[in-house]
């Protein structure tokens, strides 16, 4: 089975988002490390992004900030995105849709789903059905209280609840 591994700190951002009780979604954009048995999240960044209760739309200054503030571009190509709870951990329509279209810019797309406290992950490869990944999370991880308000802080800041069509 495909592995991806999930940094310490990017664990704690992903579980803080998936334990928050959203009515919307919120997505971030993920950097990504090829390992010889798989994939290793290195970096978690939230674009200013446009939610509702069925999809997360990034700014284009949001893209723009986030792919400007890393240093290999080459390696932005995950994706991870929250359902508000009572959605589950499914990918939906949306979702498939969502993946083709990043395929435009990036050769692979890992995906990660977070769902009321749940991880899911998705490597996809052109032309292959996409592959469901076992998450390989941190040994030790425990709550960082700095962390979480400044995530928070982020998604208030940063997450506008406007719906865009
Ligand atoms: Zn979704």
């Amino acid at each position: 089975m495909m592995k991806i591994k999930l940094s310490n700190e990017v664990y704690l951002g992903m579980m803080a988002l998936a334990n928050m009780p959203f009515k919307t979604e919120v997505l971030a954009l993920l950097e990504i490390e090829k390992t010889d048995k798989g994939y290793k999240i290195e970096g978690m960044y939230i674009p200013y992004q446009h939610s509702n209760a069925g999809s997360c739309i990034p700014t284009v200054e949001g893209l723009e900030e986030v792919l400007m503030s890393v240093d290999d571009i080459s390696k932005i190509h995950g994706w991870f995105h929250t359902h508000p709870p009572s959605y589950g951990l499914q990918w939906s329509g949306t979702d498939e849709r969502t993946i083709s279209n990043l395929f435009r810019s990036w050769n692979e797309v890992i995906s990660i789903l977070g769902c009321a406290g749940r991880l899911r992950g998705r490597v996809n490869i052109p032309f292959y059905s996409s592959i469901e990944a076992e998450l390989i999370i941190p040994a030790l991880s425990h709550v960082n209280n700095y962390l979480l308000n400044s995530i928070l802080k982020e998604v208030q800041e940063k997450v506008s609840d406007r719906v865009v069509m």
